[in-house]
């Protein structure tokens, strides 16, 4: 298969090569060239499979030409590993928990395939080691950080913005030592992202040693996030809650809700999407306007969401061909203050017992002021609410519960790299190693 770029300004390429180089040559993001429609019989039997046989069906779809079937297999299920549950939080309100990972956020799913299937292919072809820049406003990180960690042949940089993530979300990226190196960013996450960019399209650079990034642009990051919208659909099927199913995503950089519009291009019967937004309310403006406005990020408490310009908003117009009423029709926004997501944690503690972070919140509020009395909500639940610890504990004004693989992480020792947002020392430090 191959991947073109959403600018149109480079040629296709393999999906070695989209994966090695994370963003295409003219700075767009990779799309592959189909996106299968899968047989009948899948979605016929889809209750009747296990999470790993439903997302090997699916890998194969997207990367069956390129890696053996064996390969692929081991891959899949070595990356799923635990479970997505569905919980039934209250009436036709479900949340799909995607924290039972190794970081306990959902960009494990991604993070942990994109290092397999890039090792498989630096072990293959004995490439020049690869460097992975990756940006993050917190649990990107750790979940790259925790996914390649002693992954032979591959180095790690973790961008971050200096005293905007939270003691846990830090300790999970600055502990690990090994091919992991974290370098902390005076300023914030937009500048980390700037400075990723900035170091993808600089020429002498990428002369000298090879870079790939690990967030969502990454198309071996993005696409496995597919995986668990049919395996919460499969569940679903099982209690024949499956009419009408709405899905509501916490959303910042907008790759979990692209890779379920993914899902529901390859056939999956979701009838519709919500994004869920914090304060930075970019694409709800574009949704309601057709205008897109990128704006300097606002901090939040829901701060994996504090994104000013989306970059998986540009796979979002090449899916719909740039129009703004299809868009319209599949996807539907809301934004929410820090006010209303700590009411909304708050509430739904005490009335269903049922604890909620600060993102999944947006995603669960979302459901309740948009859901019709005939659908069925998901939401997703993208971060396991210990790793916001303080906020949430002051919301629910309440101790809760550490889960060991969060107390193991904090009894760490954090090194970091101090830098600026200039990208001239950060470009040299990157050629000093
Ligand atoms: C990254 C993240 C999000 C946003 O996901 P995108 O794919 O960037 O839209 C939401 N919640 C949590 C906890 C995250 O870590």
């Amino acid at each position: 298969m191959l991947y073109y770029s959403t600018n149109k300004q480079v040629k296709e390429a393999t999906l070695e090569e989209a994966v090695v180089k994370g963003l295409a040559g003219d700075k767009g993001l990779y799309m592959p060239e189909k996106i299968k429609r899968l047989p009948d019989a899948f979605y016929h039997n889809i209750g009747e499979m296990t999470f790993q046989e439903i997302s090997f069906i699916v890998a194969e779809a997207f990367f069956g030409d390129d890696v053996e079937a064996d390969v692929l297999k081991e891959i899949v299920y070595d990356t799923l590993n635990f479970d997505t549950p569905l919980v039934n939080v209250k009436d036709n309100l479900y949340s799909l928990e995607l924290f039972h990972g190794p970081t306990l956020a959902f960009k494990d799913v991604g993070a942990r395939f994109m290092a397999r299937l890039l090792g498989y292919f630096t072990k293959n072809k004995k490439q020049k080691e690869i460097n992975v820049l990756v940006a993050t406003s917190g649990d990107t990180g750790s979940a790259v950080a925790n996914g390649f960690l002693a992954v032979k042949g591959i180095n790690v940089y973790v961008l971050y913005p200096k005293g905007k993530v939270s003691e846990i979300q830090e300790k999970q990226f600055t502990t690990l030592g090994q091919n992991i190196t974290a370098i902390e960013i005076d300023g914030t996450f937009d500048d980390c992202q700037a400075l990723v960019k900035s170091a993808f399209s600089d020429e002498e650079l990428n002369t000298k040693i090879k870079l790939t990034s690990a967030n969502s642009i990454n198309i071996a990051r993005f696409l496995p996030q597919a995986f668990y919208y049919f395996y919460a659909y499969a569940q679903l099927e099982r209690q024949n809650k499956n009419k009408n199913v709405v899905v509501s995503v916490p959303s910042g950089n907008f790759g979990n809700i692209t890779a379920g519009l993914f899902a529901k291009k390859m056939g999956l019967p979701i009838k519709r999407f919500i994004a869920a937004n914090n304060r930075n309310d970019i694409f709800l403006n574009y949704l309601l306007t057709g205008c897109y406005t990128p704006k300097p990020s606002i901090a939040t408490i829901a701060n994996a969401m504090d994104v000013g310009d989306p970059s998986n908003f540009a796979r979002i117009l090449d899916l719909y061909k740039y129009s703004h009423n299809a868009i319209c029709n599949d996807i539907s926004g809301y934004s929410y203050t820090d006010e209303e997501i700590m009411k909304t944690v708050a509430e739904t503690y005490r009335e269903t017992g049922y604890l909620l972070d600060p993102h999944g919140a947006c995603g669960y509020q979302a459901l309740i002021d948009g859901l019709c009395p005939d659908e069925t909500g998901i939401f997703l639940e993208t971060a396991h609410p210990a790793k916001f610890l303080d906020t949430v504990e002051n919301i629910i004004d309440d101790k809760i519960t550490v889960p060991i693989k969060l107390q193991e992480f904090m009894q760490g020792e954090k090194k970091s790299i101090e830098l600026t947002t200039d990208f001239i020392p950060f470009k040299k430090f990157l050629l000093s190693r």
